[in-house]
């Protein structure tokens, strides 16, 4: 996406001549591409993390104005800011909450994942202590990746005791894939298989649980039987793929990264050669030269890695190398001998600009990372723009 300057800089509302440009056209469209792509199954979009740096309001109410009918968030402080908000769609929670949430998950309508007996225990409480419509709950199995859920043999037992609670309802039962994105693996159909198994024993039992999930972006992408009732998608959502190795592949290629981060440059100096640059005085120019100085630094996300891994940016339409160390408020950028940078001249992290383009998995592929970490990294201290 391009950035716009202007407009972004008026609607800042500080001080701050740095921004990160949120585009909720590129979220809603990018949730219609994937409604469509996983119909008859429902989108759930995943918003834990601050909706992945972008903002978990405004993305919430573009994902679901895009064809989304859930959304997802880690923590149960997430789904209530959500509620507060005025968000009315149902909010799964990804684990099980702590046993002191389940009274705020009762009060805030939140749909819990529970995978343990102390937790539906605890969960059956809060909902019996409130009163009010059954609770619907979610129950995860761990078909492999063993982070959260329970073992397959022990998940049945699970549904069973809450699909016995009267206070309780069994909506869904789901799990979630550790190598989706890479599409070759035969451990994905594997999962899916523990999983389907699982249900049908269930079924056996004359339980159904309303729903079955199990994929994330990239299963919903490149693995359809994996599609089943409903699909969780983060990083697709927010443009971005779920691996580099299959960024330009269809239908990746077709989704809209939504999240830019540009600054204005705040200072300009000629430097000459054999002057060395930032802290440690690590880099040194050559040639006399152009060096700008733009308002970004570690504390907002750019991570110092970049420092020595070359990493660049874009001023005037073109690509310079980030100078020397990334420090905490600002990096300097050498921008060439004839170099025509003035101060106020927007600075590119992320994004295009002119034809150029930095794209997250270009920044994450430099410093051993992943785009889902670039995009969560952009700190509190960066104003979010919204362009609608
Ligand atoms: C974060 C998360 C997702 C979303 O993953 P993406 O790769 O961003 O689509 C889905 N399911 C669970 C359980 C998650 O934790």
């Amino acid at each position: 996406m391009t950035v716009h300057p202007g407009p972004a800089r008026s609607r800042v509302g500080t001080h701050r001549q740095a921004w990160a440009e949120v585009d909720l056209a590129a979220i809603r469209a990018n949730a219609a591409l994937l409604a469509e792509l996983a119909a008859p199954a429902q989108l759930c979009a995943v918003v834990k993390a601050w909706a992945y740096g972008h903002g978990p309001v405004e993305v919430a109410e573009a994902a679901l104005d895009g064809g989304a009918t859930w959304l997802a968030v880690a923590l149960v402080e997430e789904g209530r800011h959500l509620r507060d908000a005025g968000i009315a769609a149902p909010i799964l929670l990804l684990s099980e909450p702590p046993a002191d949430a389940m009274a705020e998950v009762v009060r805030s309508r939140l749909t819990p994942t529970l995978y343990t007996p102390g937790g539906i225990e605890a969960l059956a409480d809060a909902a019996s202590a409130a009163g009010g419509d059954p609770i619907a709950v979610h129950v995860k199995v761990d078909t492999g990746m063993h982070r959260v859920g329970a073992a397959p043999a022990d998940a049945v037992a699970l549904a069973r005791q809450v699909a016995a609670h009267p206070r309780l309802e069994l909506d869904a039962l789901w799990t979630h894939f550790a190598v989706a994105d890479e599409p070759a693996d035969a451990t994905t159909g594997e999962q899916l298989a523990s999983l389907l198994a699982t249900a049908e024993r269930l079924v056996g039992d004359g339980i159904a649980p309303r729903l079955l999930h199990a994929a994330n972006s990239a299963g919903a992408l490149f693995h359809p039987a994996t599609r089943l009732d409903l699909v969780r998608c983060g990083i697709a959502l927010y443009g971005l793929a779920p691996a580099a190795s299959v960024a330009d592949r269809p239908p990746c290629s077709a989704l809209q990264p939504a999240l830019s981060l540009a600054a204005q440059v705040s200072h300009t100096k000629t430097v000459e050669a054999g002057e060395r640059l930032s802290y440690g005085l690590r880099y040194r120019v050559a040639t006399r030269t152009v060096v700008a100085t733009v308002p970004l630094g570690y504390a907002d996300g750019v991570t110092r890695l970049l420092s020595s891994t070359g990493g660049q940016v874009l001023i005037g339409g073109r690509r310079h190398p980030i100078a020397g160390t990334v420090t905490m408020d600002q990096i300097l950028v050498d921008c060439g001998p004839d170099a025509d940078v003035a101060t106020g001249d927007v600075a590119v992290l992320l994004g295009r600009q002119g034809d150029q383009e930095i794209t997250a998995w270009e920044w994450a592929e430099r410093v051993n990372s992943i785009a889902y970490e670039v995009v969560c990294g952009v700190s509190s201290r960066v104003p979010r723009v919204y362009r609608r």
